[in-house]
């Protein structure tokens, strides 16, 4: 992309409602708008950060033989009613009437959507197990959104449901996910710690949270160092496999990790000091098993084996794909802006023409741009040379390939790594093979 042709609306001034440097840089490096209270619009570079996450949690979910579905984000409040959660989920959820006086809902997550989707199949434990998932709009009527679309009252989620025949397969099923997650979360270049979490009002008793450390976090979250240095992408897991995924599953629960709401100063207290991590974290995802509370509520049965009828076993498994945009920058930036981890930045590198009309430098800029102009952005502005370091440092592109009269002539570039400031002088061919 031409800096010259994208829509890329970058702030000087920074936005007073914004407290936090996470909310401050999106808006700053015009990555949203906000629309009205807790609802944002998301403009090109963002809309590309959110894309690039998306596209790992399927790839992801799809690793682990979950299926991708798309449900719509209004659902009709009779199906909220046969669970008997149309009532309880009380003034977070956004009720809406169609002309005809029907009842709808924007739907705050979907499990009773899915439950009876798949209720409607379904007729056979020969179908089962069944893992769906889908990447959706949600709505809440926070009483507080805050920290931009880190806590928005529209946000994107990408909800998971599980159905199984027994419990055993069940706990299968959420050991599957948990992996998944722990994939995701370092394919996305950030720290999530899974920590026993309260089962809360979707009710359970299975259920982890994923905290990326920052200091704004609004949980406290104590835990054993052990869990951050895992290799969750190196590590074998035979998927099919109930004794694997046991072990694996070990690794996790056998080191201690809680939010503040479950923290047991007990078992604290026999975690060797060096190895205690103390600090806030912000919930980027959340997975619950529930055994039969919707398919029992909602009246689905399958037939078994033995030809009697029973409740498939269900879990649910969310992530916030949208408040991830924040968290990841919360937790990766410095005073001059974001520092993108590459599997998610907008573009790979910025190239920076130092002096746009220059003859060298403009063949050496139009050279390194051909070869993927989609994933590279040219800043090929007339620009003073310090706003263009500027800008390529607030938004954060985890390379800039820095292009000047002096050693265009020789034919190097400068390449700067944005994470370590560390800068090298290179050929062309060096440093499009350095940026991969
Ligand atoms: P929170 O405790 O932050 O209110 P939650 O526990 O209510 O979140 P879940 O029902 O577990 O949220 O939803 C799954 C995921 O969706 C959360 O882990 C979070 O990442 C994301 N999420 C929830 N509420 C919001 C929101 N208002 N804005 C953005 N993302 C959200
Ligand atoms: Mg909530
Ligand atoms: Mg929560
Ligand atoms: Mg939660």
């Amino acid at each position: 992309m031409r800096l010259t042709k994208a829509f890329q609306p970058t702030l000087k001034e920074i936005p007073a409602e914004a407290q936090i440097a996470s909310h401050r840089l999106m808006l700053r490096a015009g990555l949203v708008r906000q629309t009205s209270s807790g609802i944002y619009a998301w403009l090109p570079a963002g809309l590309r950060v959110l894309r690039n996450i998306e596209q790992i949690v399927r790839e992801e979910q799809d690793a682990i033989g979950a299926q991708e579905v798309l449900m719509p984000t209004l659902q009709s409040a009779d199906l909220w009613r046969r669970s008997g959660r149309y009532d309880a989920y009380g003034p977070e959820m956004l009720r809406i009437q169609d002309r005809h006086g029907r009842d709808l809902l924007y739907g705050p997550t979907n499990e009773e959507m899915i439950t009876d989707i798949f209720g409607a199949s379904v007729k056979s434990y020969k179908d089962l197990p069944k893992a769906l998932y889908h990447i959706q709009w949600k709505f809440r009527d926070e009483v507080r959104p805050r920290f931009g679309v880190m806590r928005g009252r529209e946000f994107l989620m990408k909800d998971a449901y599980s159905f199984d025949a027994t419990y055993e397969d069940a706990v299968a099923s959420y050991r599957r996910m948990m992996l998944s997650y722990l994939r995701i979360f370092q394919r996305l270049g950030v720290r999530a710690v899974p920590m026993v979490a309260d089962t809360g009002p979707i009710g359970g008793d299975l259920s982890h949270e994923f905290l990326v450390l920052a200091p704004t976090g609004e949980s406290g979250v104590f835990f054993d160092a052990a869990l951050e240095e895992q290799d969750w992408l190196g590590r074998p897991v035979d998927c099919d496999d109930h004794e694997s995924l046991a072990t694996f599953f070990s690794t996790v629960t056998d080191h201690y990790a809680a939010t503040d709401e479950k923290h047991d100063e007990a078992e604290w207290a026999k975690i060797p000091e060096e190895r205690k991590r103390e600090g806030r974290g912000i919930e980027v995802g959340h997975i619950f098993y529930f055994g039969t509370k919707y398919t029992e509520s909602m009246g689905i049965e399958v037939i078994g084996s033995d030809g009697a009828s029973f409740h498939p076993q269900m879990g649910s498994y969310g992530i916030g794909v949208s408040r991830l945009v924040g968290a990841i920058i919360e937790a990766s930036h410095d005073e001059a802006g974001i520092i993108w981890p590459a599997s998610v930045a907008p573009y790979r590198a910025a190239i920076l023409n130092l002096r746009q009309g220059d003859e060298a430098c403009d063949a050496i800029c139009e050279s390194i741009y051909g070869t993927d102009p989609e994933n590279l952005l040219y800043d090929d502005r007339s620009d003073r040379a310090g706003v263009k370091f500027n800008d390529a440092d607030l938004m954060g592109h985890p390379w800039q390939i820095i292009v000047g009269p002096r050693g265009a002539k020789e034919g190097k570039v400068e390449l700067k790594q944005r994470a370590t400031g560390e800068r090298f002088e290179l050929s062309v061919e060096e440093a499009l093979a350095k940026i991969g």
